[in-house]
This record gives structure tokens, sequence and C-alpha cells, in this order.
């Protein structure tokens, strides 16, 4: 399947496209997301960060209730790899919780099942075609907003509101160094992909009963949150330590017989089925994924590293079951 950026030009030191006004290329072909940081290191968004400060994190927010912390567990190797410090590093006790929006591979979920029972903690299966409807009127209407970011958005709301009913005090996730728990709507990058989302959103909820209460961004989960009074961070262990991608799934391998999925993008990620689509529109209205401004964050790929991953790696007929639970076609998708 081939999809091409509008002015066919990528960044020569990152994989960015131009998207003006928020990234723009200087005369040497440099996107501005590059030229703007003199220091190498501003892919590591946060600087190298401590294990210790993640231990006194963990012993701040002491157990209130059954768990110290609930950890959202897609059956990828981060996840998966989160899920297993938290037990057997931290000697906590966890909750696991897999989210399924209808479109998760069947062999992360095999993933998810099978770890749980290995290492012996409580789980939670939350699957919902709740949001159908509104997945498929992002693809029909041609509005700029993320699916992605949609899900996520989703997924937080309702997670933070089992950690608040369970009192959980923490919640972990499986975010790479180059992936923030927020989606970076603060970066360049993001912004406009932030306004599109917010704006769909807000005018989509005022339409459909269904959705009224739903939540326009993170921002407004996250002051929602604020509300119920109970108190909850969210964070990744992968940001404290400095093991690699290829050092904990070998672990999970050997520990838990972890699988790598069969198919998902980009290469090597355990991501659902409707993320073919999310990258298919989010290339058609920015140029870019939300996958190429995390790449060039992680810091650790070589840039043509980051553009082997970032190849569609997916066909047509891997997208018509999705578009077909949609009840959407190919040509809603205007390529
Ligand atoms: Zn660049």
């Amino acid at each position: 399947m081939e999809v091409k950026n509008e002015s066919g030009k990528l960044c020569v030191k990152c994989v960015m496209p131009e998207y003006k006004p928020d990234i723009t290329f200087n005369a040497a072909g440099q996107c501005s997301l590059c030229s703007g940081h003199k220091d190498a290191n501003y892919r590591r968004q946060e600087g190298p960060l401590l294990e210790t400060e993640f231990i006194k994190m963990l012993t701040r927010n002491k157990k209130r209730g059954r768990y110290h912390c609930l950890v959202m567990c897609s059956g990828g190797k981060d996840s998966t790899a989160a899920l297993y410090y938290m037990k057997k590093r931290y000697k906590l006790e966890p909750l696991a919780f897999n989210f399924d929006n209808g479109f998760e591979l069947p062999d992360a979920l095999e993933n998810v099942r099978n770890t749980v029972e290995r290492l012996g903690v409580d789980s939670l299966m939350f699957k919902s075609d709740f949001m159908l409807d509104m997945f498929a009127a992002i693809v029909k209407s041609g509005a700029k907003a993320v699916i992605c970011h949609v899900c996520s958005i989703w997924y937080m709301d309702i997670v933070l509101r089992i950690a608040a009913g369970l009192s959980i005090p923490v919640i972990i996730g499986g975010w790479t160094k180059g992936q923030t728990s927020r989606g970076g709507i603060r970066h360049p990058e993001f912004s406009s992909m932030a306004k599109g989302t917010a704006d769909f959103l807000t005018g989509f909820r005022r339409q459909n009963p269904k959705y009224r209460d739903f939540p326009a961004s993170v921002e407004e989960v996250i002051k929602r949150a604020g509300r119920r009074k109970a108190a909850c961070t969210v964070i990744s262990p992968h940001w404290f330590l400095p093991f690699d991608q290829e050092e904990y799934s070998g672990m999970i391998k050997r520990e838990l017989d972890w699988k790598p999925t069969a198919l998902s993008y980009p290469a090597g990620s355990t991501n659902c089925r409707l993320n073919f689509l999310s990258v298919l529109l989010s290339l058609k209205h920015y140029g870019y994924s939300h996958y190429h401004a995390e790449m060039i964050r992680i810091g650790i790929l070589t840039r043509e590293e980051a553009l082997k991953r970032l190849e569609i790696n997916f066909k047509e007929e891997d997208i018509l079951p999705v578009l077909d639970r949609l009840r959407c076609r190919l040509d809603d998708l205007c390529f």
C-alpha cells in the first residue's frame, strides 16, 4: 500500500516531513524540530531519569486498597515488561488491566492471559464496541481527529475511573522513552493533531447524545480525575530503567513465554488493527503519524532504522475487515 506525503520531502536529520506552520524546513533541508535544538540529546525529552526516583515515587504512593498499582497491559513487549517489573523487580501487588476497543490482536490478548497466569496477578479484561460509531464518523467525515488519540482519551478516562474506584494510587503504562502518557501535546509536532482531535470531539459530542459525556482531550480527562479527589500518578518504569527493548523482550520471552504478534504497525509493535486506519488518516491529513514524531524522540534509532520501521507493512486486505466492522468502505479513506 503506497502512501505519499504532500511535498515528498523528509528532514535530512530525522524522519519528519514539512508541515506548515508547525514543522518548517531550513535551506539545508533540516526540520524546525531538529534545527531548534542545538543539543543532540533533545530527543530524550526528559533527560536521564534514575531508578531511585521511580522507587521513591512508589514508596511515596502507599497502597490504599488491595493494589499498589494498575498496569495497563496490551500484551506488547513494553507493557508486559512493565507488569513483570512491578511484580518481580519491585515486589508489588499490581492489577493488570487490558483494554480492547474491539480491534485488538488475538495473539496480543493471548499474551496478556498467559502473562497474568504466570505472574499470578489479578486482571481485568475490558472490551467494548461503544466507540465504533465515533470511529466510523472520523473515517467518513474526513475529520482531522487522530483515531489513536481519541482512543487513548477513552481508555485513560476509564482507567482513571477504575483506579479511583479501587483506590489504586499509581497507574503504570508501558510507554518507552520516546513516548509520553499524554501524547506530548505541548510539542509542535503534536499541536495540530491535538487541535484536530479536540475540534472533532467538541462538535461530535454536541450532536450525539451517546457521546455527550465524552472528554474532548486528555487535559479534560485529568481535570475530571482531579475532581474525584483520588490522587493518581501515571508513569512508566521504562523512563527510569536503563534496559532497552532488546534486553527486556528477551527476558519476557524466557521468563513468561511472551510471543511477538503476527502483524502490527509499526513493525515489531503490538498495536491494534484500528491503528492501520489511524496511521493512514494521519498520513493523509498531516503527512506524518504520531509514530514518526515518537521515533525522533526515542533517540536510540538511526534515521535509517526509524524509516525502516515506519514503512507501511500492511496491505489493503488487512484494513478491509477493519473498515467492514465500522461499516465503512475503502473509498471513505479517499486516497
Ligand atoms: Zn528533523
